[in-house]
């Protein structure tokens, strides 16, 4: 799945700890479903937060 940051910023990530495509929820959060986690990323277009 791509993932699109405030910034525009299309990409498809990938969780660091399982490898599973991270997906977006309803608050636009990256999220994995396999370990269920919500990973600390930084968009590398603009340097924030996802
Ligand atoms: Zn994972
Ligand atoms: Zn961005």
């Amino acid at each position: 799945m791509v993932v699109e940051h405030i910034c525009g910023f299309k990409k498809e990530i990938y969780c660091r700890e399982c490898g599973t495509e991270l997906i977006q929820n309803s608050h636009d959060r990256l999220f994995c479903q396999k370990c269920g986690r919500h990973p600390t990323i930084l968009c590398p277009n603009c340097g924030r937060l996802w």
